[in-house]
């Protein structure tokens, strides 16, 4: 390894958190000091409006520690992450949140959990909260949907402040609005080792949240969109093949039922019972989800991602 790769990195996604940030890099500096670790930390600027980027760069013109990358425009939160996961290099990732919800206090113990105890992902868990209860409410059902659906044990997916083993986040893209969901991306990617720590949570001192109500609705969609893309993504006629077979071949029974009815046994006014209906109904939806999953199979054919694996070791001659 290089004398230059940190024992950490830090990742810091923000938008308009210019009254935060200095607090944020001096309380993160003087933790890193205490403990001895190398380490950097990746300011990434989501196209804030405020002074955000020119607060990023004094710091940085300051200590070589502090690095920073600007979008041109508002884009994520999850653009934010995947953008300062390209670009860390350290040992372990941390993640946090720029408006000091999240304690930089609590990196060593994170740090320790990955190195130590063999973790590839250490979430933290905000056990008692500092936020309004329309947040927290939602919020609660959300993890347990995420739990169920996921099989992952963890009380609270989306907390910002999260520890990575380094090639946990080269390995896994978070898009979209996908940063809910870094755990279950993780354990598709094959990094079932994941664990959870109790932080503390900090009410907001400066600005205000950046996310509205509507992040319950599509944090449910995403949800969906990322069981199904995991475990059809790469063979989506399996799901809507199935599916288009079984209607079509319903419906076609029923059909020709009906049709016996009318042409052996000359039963009047098939056109106006309810299995006429359901036969016509089930064929044609069952054609329509075998055309859909034919057209996804072409589509994920020419995926560019279609054969990334991520190979463990090797053993070469
Ligand atoms: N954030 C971002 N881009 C966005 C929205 C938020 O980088 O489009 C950052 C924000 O500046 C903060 C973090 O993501 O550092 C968490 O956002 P916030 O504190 O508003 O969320 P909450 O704590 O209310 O869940
Ligand atoms: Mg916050």
């Amino acid at each position: 390894m290089t004398d230059n790769t940190p024992q950490i990195s830090i990742v810091i996604p923000l938008y308009n958190e210019e009254e935060s940030l200095r607090e944020l890099a001096d309380w993160i500096q003087k933790v890193m000091r205490e403990n001895d670790f190398t380490y950097e930390i990746i300011f990434v600027d989501d196209g804030s409006t405020d002074k955000s980027w020119e607060v990023i760069g004094s710091l940085s013109s300051k200590s070589k520690e502090i690095k920073g990358i600007k979008f041109k425009r508002n884009y994520g939160k999850s653009a934010a992450l995947q953008v300062g996961f390209t670009d860390a290099s350290g040992k372990v990732v941390i993640t946090m949140d720029a408006d000091l919800q999240d304690s930089p206090d609590e990196i060593p113990a994170l740090y320790k959990m990955i190195t130590e105890d063999g973790y590839d992902l250490v979430s933290g868990w905000k056990k008692k909260r500092y936020d309004p209860l329309s947040k927290t409410i939602p919020t609660k059902l959300f993890n347990a949907a995420t739990r169920k659906m996921s099989g992952i044990k963890l009380n609270d997916f989306n907390c910002g402040l999260k520890a990575y083993r380094g090639n946990v986040v080269h390995a896994i893209e978070v898009y979209g609005e996908m940063h809910r969901y870094i755990p279950v991306i993780a354990k598709e990617a094959g990094f079932g080792k994941i664990g959870e720590r109790v932080v503390q949570h900090r009410e907001r001192k400066y600005g205000v949240t950046k996310f509205g109500l509507n992040r319950f609705i599509n944090g449910f969609l995403d949800l969906l969109s990322i069981f199904f893309v995991g475990k059809f993504g790469k063979k989506p006629m399996h799901f809507f093949g199935t599916l288009g077979v079984i209607a079509f071949f319903i419906g076609f029974v029923i059909l020709i039922e009906l049709s016996i009815e009318k042409i052996f046994f000359n039963v009047g006014g098939i056109a106006e019972r309810p299995l006429f209906f359901l036969g016509m109904l089930a064929t044609i939806i069952g054609t329509q989800l075998f055309v859909t999953g034919f057209l996804a199979e072409l589509v994920s054919r020419n995926s560019a991602t279609r054969n990334n694996y991520l190979i463990e070791e090797k053993i070469s001659l």
